[in-house]
Order: C-alpha cells, then sequence, then structure tokens
C-alpha cells in the first residue's frame, strides 16, 4: 500500500499525521501546520432564504455566458487528455494538484496557458522533479511568484515519486504537508482530484461573496476572544456548519464564476445581479453604483485580495 491509499479524513487536526518518513526530502516537514477550523455544527443556524439565493445563482450561472473558470479552472485542465493505460487517475490527479497549487494568486488565463505548456513538455512528477528550475521557471511565468513555485512543484515531484509511488496523497493533512500546498489546494484536490467531497473549496471569491451574501457570521473571535478579520478558514468552517454536502463541490465553480462575471471584487455589478433585483442582498449597491435611490458608495481604501 503506498502512502496514498492511506484513508481520507475531512478534518486536518494533526498534518503531521501524513507527514514523510523519508529522510531523503525534509524540507516540507519542517513547514508550520496550516490553521483550519472545524465547523461548530451545534450552533449552526443555515442563513435565511439560502436555499432560494443559491438556485438563483445557479440559473444565472446556466443562463448567462460561460467565465473563465468554466473553460480554464484548475479542475479543467486534468479532463484534456485520456488517462493512460493502467494510470488508475494518477496523470490526471497529479494535473490537477499541480494545477492547484499554481492557481493562487494567478488568474485562471494565466494559469491555464501555464499548464498547457508544462503539459506540452510532459506534466508528470518523473519530467517535473527532472527538470531545471530555471527552465521550468521560465514555463510558468508569468504566473504569480513562479519562481517559488517552480521550487515548490520540483520538490514535490520528488516527495510524490519517493513516497506516494508517483500519486499525491489522499488526505488533507497529507497534501498539506507538501510545500506550497494549503487548505484549499488540498480541499480542491480531494475534491476533484479524488473526487471525494471532503471540505469546501474557499478562495477570495468564495470568501468575499459568501460574506456579502451575509452566509458567514459577522464577526468571529480570535483565540484572545476578541473580534479578528475573518480568513477564509472561517469562511469555510461557517459555510460547511449549514451547507449540505451536496453542494460542497459545485459551489466553488459555481461562486467563482459568479465573482468573475457579476460579483466582482471592485465595483460588483448590482445593476444587473437578480440577487439586487429580488431584494434577496443585504450588499447590493453599497460598494457599486447603479441604483439611482441608493447613496454614491463613500471613497474608502481599495482592499486587494491575497490568497494563500
Ligand atoms: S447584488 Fe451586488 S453585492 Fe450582491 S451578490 Fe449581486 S453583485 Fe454581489
Amino acid at each position: 500500500m503506498t502512502r496514498a491509499d492511506a484513508p481520507a479524513s475531512s478534518r486536518v487536526r494533526a498534518v503531521d499525521d501524513d507527514a514523510p518518513t523519508s529522510s531523503a526530502t525534509p524540507t516540507h516537514r519542517r513547514r508550520s501546520k496550516p490553521a483550519t477550523i472545524e465547523p461548530d455544527r451545534s450552533s449552526a443556524r443555515a442563513p435565511d432564504g439560502w436555499e432560494k439565493t443559491l438556485e438563483t445563482i445557479k440559473r444565472w450561472r446556466a443562463e448567462g455566458p460561460p467565465a473563465a473558470v468554466d473553460t480554464m479552472g484548475c479542475e479543467k485542465i486534468a479532463s484534456l487528455d485520456g488517462d493512460p493505460v493502467g494510470d488508475d487517475g494518477k496523470y490526471r490527479r497529479y494535473l490537477t494538484l499541480t494545477s492547484a497549487m499554481l492557481s493562487s494568486q494567478t488568474r485562471d488565463e494565466i494559469n491555464h496557458a501555464a499548464m498547457m505548456r508544462l503539459r506540452a513538455r510532459g506534466c508528470t512528477p518523473e519530467r517535473v522533479a527532472a527538470m531545471e528550475e530555471d527552465a521550468l521557471d521560465a514555463l510558468l511565468n508569468p504566473v504569480g511568484f513562479h519562481r517559488r513555485k517552480a521550487g515548490y512543484l520540483r520538490e514535490t515531484a520528488k516527495i510524490l515519486l519517493e513516497e506516494y509511488d508517483g500519486d499525491i496523497p489522499r488526505s488533507v493533512e497529507g497534501l498539506c504537508a507538501l510545500p506550497g500546498v494549503g487548505p484549499k489546494m488540498a480541499y480542491l484536490v480531494m475534491n476533484v482530484g479524488w473526487k471525494t467531497p471532503t471540505g469546501i473549496c474557499v478562495d477570495v471569491h468564495v470568501h468575499r461573496i459568501s460574506e456579502r451574501l451575509g452566509w458567514v457570521p459577522e464577526s468571529v473571535l480570535g483565540k484572545n476572544g476578541s473580534p479578528k478579520k475573518k480568513t477564509p478558514e472561517d469562511t469555510r468552517a461557517a459555510l460547511e456548519s449549514w451547507l449540505p454536502r451536496e453542494e460542497w463541490i459545485e459551489i466553488n465553480p459555481l461562486l467563482v464564476g459568479f465573482g468573475q462575471l457579476t460579483c466582482t471584487p471592485l465595483r460588483p455589478k448590482c445593476a444587473e445581479c437578480p440577487l439586487a433585483a429580488d431584494g434577496s442582498c443585504p450588499s447590493a449597491f453599497k460598494e457599486s453604483t447603479g441604483n439611482p435611490k441608493s447613496p454614491k458608495p463613500t471613497k474608502k481604501r481599495v482592499k486587494v485580495e491575497v490568497e494563500e
């Protein structure tokens, strides 16, 4: 049995549970454990009207034009090739992991183009581990932090070959122990690569839109009991506490596309949004113009969204 056969776990508690045992590539074991949060279902209360809101977004997305995520999202690259004979999905899983690792702070179009260049050179752990870092970096450019990610990809490829028989870890813990992989990527890879709904992948779009829709608590408390700035992990825990599990995989591409087309980070297009029209969005016109009855949005500093 390889390490990839280990049972999946839905919660990150002790990342070291699945830490590699070899001493050959120790760098990733020195990573600090990602802070993940357990959903509190005991006091969970689903927000009023969430089913109608979700149905409206689904209909809006189905009837509207495709978003970048629909054709170039990091899970799409794995569907371009068939499985090599006897591979049992290993190649597709590696493509999904690689694309997820490149995706942070990078637009879908840029990520997809880099993945196509990498795929043309042979995107397998064997090929990536054997590549010179400079050559790999040149292939990835202009992906965000491409130099650092080139190092992560090579290091990860070596770990996968040495410890997972060229496959990828089958748990959030194992994935998070890889260099450059955080919870957001790990949940995406579990959901898409292993087709196991393990947790909601919360990126900047899901984080922002959940907040605008009032799907997450207005404030959360830090370890010292005082209110703290909400993180994507807080949003994941809040959503998982009430959103039915059968929605966990679809909610990411659904909201990402909605965020790319309509509920954009800056100046959301509330004037054309169905959730403004039916009065179900508590944030309608607070950050955008378009409603003649609404006051002009006050000038404020532009908030830059940063992903893990
Ligand atoms: S009404 Fe505006 S803020 Fe609310 S979901 Fe639609 S675009 Fe986003």
